[in-house]
């Protein structure tokens, strides 16, 4: 066995954290990039806010949201997703959509799906960001795998 075999990676399940901006397309066509080169599995992850049990500041108040609501905006990112996947060329890639913060959302996913590498964006720490931390920033330091930081938004 030579060194260059020791110290290659063998992702098997690769996570992909989308926003559904512009940015998921890149995030998930370099995850799907990576998917093939390694022959892993590849999950797509969307995570939006739980507005009925958990408001988003410790300030805020929760606001009285119908289930419905909370439904709706569940299937338009599953629809959302299933529209990203169409763009990359692959309806049969698997797709998550969670419930919850961002960063807890992809660190659960990550945990709970044995992903061995998340593909994330990151679009540098600047102004507000640096005081909140970016999501990146956030997943980075708690990951249970390997990340790679994707450069996104120009
Ligand atoms: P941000 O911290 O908002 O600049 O986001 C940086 C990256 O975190 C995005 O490019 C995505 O990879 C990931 N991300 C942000 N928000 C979400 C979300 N709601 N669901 C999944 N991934 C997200």
């Amino acid at each position: 066995m030579s060194q260059d075999d020791i110290d290659k990676p063998d992702y098997h399940h690769i996570l992909a954290a989308v926003d559904l901006s512009p940015d998921g397309d890149t995030v998930a066509r370099r995850a799907l990039e990576l998917a093939r080169e390694f022959g892993a599995r590849l999950t797509v992850l969307h995570v939006t806010a739980n507005l009925i049990e958990e408001p988003a500041y410790e300030f805020m108040t929760t606001l009285p949201v119908d289930v419905d609501i909370q439904t709706e905006i569940v299937d338009q990112a599953k629809a959302s997703l299933k529209d990203l996947c169409r763009r990359l060329g692959d309806e049969d890639i698997h797709r998550i959509v969670e419930v919850d913060t961002p960063k807890h959302g992809i660190l659960d996913v990550a945990r709970r799906e044995e992903a061995d590498l998340i593909v994330i964006g990151n679009h540098g720490v600047h102004g507000l960001e640096l005081l909140l931390g970016s999501t990146a920033n956030g997943v980075l330091h708690h990951a249970p795998c390997d990340i790679l930081a994707v450069k996104v938004g120009g």
